[in-house]
């Protein structure tokens, strides 16, 4: 392990957090514009695969938890026959899931064309506060990081407590009031550094990868968090106090999958922007509804640019460069096991005993082995559209999408949750 630096790359220092927000502010519009085209919110999942590690019920009680599935007729047929083309290539049974990987995957692929699973349309399935907590949920969390995080715990990983108790605040611990400080002053410092010295960079990437999505996860609980007394739908600043405010380096965490998703997107860029996102059946000029569906295409298309030229604008995803990884003499098998240990997480997700938590929780798995399979796996060469059209399926680029939408919509939340701790400080 000689090549792990105690202070390289995954510190992320040249990436200023205001940069990441700036370029947020015009990247949010613009991602919540392209998930809502019929390419991008149309995802098939099967939900109701077993739990392979443990007995879990998965019945949630609560309706929040509820999954409301996609109208079948709107799917359009070459999904299916299009993937079903694609799995005859080179693609490994696991023997005991009934799901396939290929070698560069990092994770179980939900597609559309196996037979079990059901399309959902994920803009009518928030995530949100669904009320999925305690043992379970614990559960789950405690599995992915103990038994497939390389042995780091939080508290391993947390920021120095000088930097913590730096800034006073009033009503909250040091630690919240430096979270919200940070936020407020704009970010203008370098990213919380992570302080276990002689970790590896791949062991605390995947660390932060991990933690990143637990805490966007709990952000969306926060933001769209239900009153249960009233009845009402709305931001609970107190929640994210609690949650992420005190724990600044859950926060960084998010800004830092943000730019790793965005920076994939980036790397992408040319094989997706020539991916098939078109929904109208072809050669149907006549028909008006085929038509309709075509300028709806065409929609997408131009949203799908947008997004990519600002990914490969100068800026955000440029805070992340894959090259400084996976490149010392231990690389492959270290690979492997990263690789390895991802893919448990997706298999963990048959774990979550609560529908909708399940669903956005193997979409982002999914999303985030995207983004690693892109960064890690793939040379221009791969991602040539022309010589190699197929390489992504069409479930992976939705989920790579919906999570980098997800992760942007947290940082507009803390955003959001930045004014309103304002106001509660003004009004004191
Ligand atoms: P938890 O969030 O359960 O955290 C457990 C422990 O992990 C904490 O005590 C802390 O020690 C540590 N921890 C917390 N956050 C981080 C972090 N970011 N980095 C490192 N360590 C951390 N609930 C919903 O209401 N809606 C959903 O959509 C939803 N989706 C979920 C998806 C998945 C895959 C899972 C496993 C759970 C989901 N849940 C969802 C449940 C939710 O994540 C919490 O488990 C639940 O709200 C209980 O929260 P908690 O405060 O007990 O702490």
């Amino acid at each position: 392990e000689g090549y792990c630096s105690p202070s390289g790359p995954i510190e992320f220092t040249h990436c200023m957090y205001e940069t990441v927000e700036a370029l947020n502010a015009d990247l949010y519009p613009k991602l919540h514009r392209l998930v809502q085209y019929p390419f991008f919110r149309h995802y098939k999942v099967d939900l109701y695969r077993e739990c392979p590690f443990w007995y879990e019920n998965g019945f949630c009680m609560n309706r929040a938890c509820g999954v409301e599935a996609a109208d079948e007729s709107e799917i359009p047929e070459k999904w299916r026959a299009q993937a079903l083309s694609e799995v005859q290539v080179s693609t490994e049974d696991d023997g005991i899931s009934s799901c396939y990987f290929r070698e560069q995957d990092y994770c179980y692929i939900e597609d559309d064309a196996t037979q079990e699973g059901q399309y959902i349309d994920l803009s009518l399935n928030p995530e949100r506060f669904t009320g999925y907590a305690g043992d379970s949920a614990h559960r789950v969390w405690r599995a992915i990081y103990e038994e497939n995080c390389f042995g780091l715990s939080e508290a391993a990983l947390a920021p120095k407590p000088s930097l913590a108790s730096a800034v006073a605040g009033a009503g909250m611990s040091g630690q919240a009031a430096w979270g919200f400080s940070k936020l407020s002053e704009g970010w203008g410092t370098e990213m919380v550094k992570t302080q276990e010295e002689d970790t590896c960079e791949e062991k605390r990437l995947y660390y932060r990868v991990i933690s990143g999505l637990h805490a966007s996860i709990s952000i969306h609980i926060c933001h769209d968090y239900l009153d249960q007394q009233t009845g009402e739908w709305s931001p609970n600043l107190q929640c994210f106090v609690n949650r992420l405010a005190s724990h600044p380096e859950r926060l960084s965490n998010v800004y830092f999958n943000a730019v790793l998703l965005l920076r994939a997107a980036a790397r992408a860029a040319p094989y997706l922007e020539a991916y098939d996102i078109g929904t109208a059946p072809i050669g149907r000029l006549l028909d008006p509804k085929a038509r309709a569906q075509q300028t709806v295409d065409a929609e997408a298309r131009a949203s799908l640019k947008e997004v990519l030229d600002l990914a490969t604008a100068d800026g955000m995803a440029n805070g992340f460069d894959e090259g400084d990884f996976f490149t010392g003499p231990d690389a492959i098998i270290l690979k492997e096991q990263f690789k390895s240990h991802f893919r448990n997480v997706s298999r963990i997700m048959d774990c979550v005993g609560c529908d909708k938590c399940r669903l956005w929780g193997k979409l982002q798995v999914s999303g985030l082995g995207t983004a690693l399979k892109i960064l890690f796996e793939l040379d221009e060469k791969a991602l040539d559209p022309k010589i190699n059209p197929d390489l992504l399926q069409r479930s992976e680029v939705v989920a790579l999408f919906n999570t980098l939408h997800r992760h942007s919509e947290s940082l507009a939340a803390v955003d959001q949750f930045r004014k309103m701790y304002a106001e509660t400080q003004a009004a004191e």
